[in-house]
């Protein structure tokens, strides 16, 4: 059971990292990004709600995010679950503590993805993703294959997310330094924080990683 946050800046590659932990590890993705973007796909009543909200690049209620974990959590033991963009407040952080305690769990490990700004900026606008099953690709770091499928799933249509503008992109940064980054601080004096170097290579920043993984208690 492994139990474990990627903490940092909108284009960290939190996500990419998030999937090559369900493929090596067999835990599951909480993504609260991935669950808000299905809500308004399927144009739940949620949905609509925070589609503005997330176009602006602003944070949507702790309630909402806190109940989509909530859901996810009681569906069900996995053999642990990786956070990712969750939490991103600290009523969030707290909330989270106490759903875990309730189900017996602890955290194995907070992992802050440093990356500086500059590169989030040319990542983020350079971002696409693929449309059948969300693998994403940067036309810089990791571009589509030339034969135009997605080398996971054959998919052959990709999109762009509607906040992966610079607009967007300037207001979800100043929302992680206001409301993200004391996290930092926070999970640093309950001795669970580890960081990585966000901006190296996708294997050697999946290796450190491990590397912190293989040190945690699972
Ligand atoms: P992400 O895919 O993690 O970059 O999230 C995209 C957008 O969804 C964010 O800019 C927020 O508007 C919203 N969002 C995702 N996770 C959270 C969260 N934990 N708390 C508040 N808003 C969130």
């Amino acid at each position: 059971m492994t139990t474990i946050i990627l903490l940092g800046p909108p284009g960290a590659g939190k996500g990419t990292q998030a999937r090559r932990l369900v493929e090596a590890r067999g835990v599951v993705q909480l993504s609260t990004g991935d669950m808000l973007r299905e809500a308004q796909a399927s144009g739940t009543e949620m949905g609509k709600r925070v589609a503005d909200v997330m176009a602006r690049g602003e944070l949507v209620t702790d309630e909402i995010v806190i109940g989509l974990i909530r859901e996810k959590l009681s569906a069900g033991l996995a053999g642990g679950f990786i956070f990712d963009g969750f939490p991103r407040t600290l009523a969030q952080a707290d909330a989270l503590e106490a759903l875990l305690a309730e189900m017996g769990l602890g955290l194995d490990a907070v992992i802050e993805m440093r990356v500086d700004d500059k590169a989030l900026v040319a990542r983020i606008t350079a971002r696409a993703t693929c449309d059948g099953c969300g693998e994403v690709y940067n036309d810089i770091t990791k571009p589509i294959p030339t034969d135009g499928q997605c080398t996971i799933c054959g998919g052959t249509t990709f999109k762009r997310r509607a906040d992966d503008n610079e607009d967007s992109l300037r207001q979800r940064l100043m929302e992680y330094y206001k409301k993200t980054s004391p996290l930092i601080g926070y999970y640093h004096a309950k001795g669970q924080l580890q960081a990585v170097d966000g901006l190296g290579e996708i294997d050697a920043v999946a290796k450190a990683i491990a590397d912190i993984l293989g040190q945690a208690k699972s």
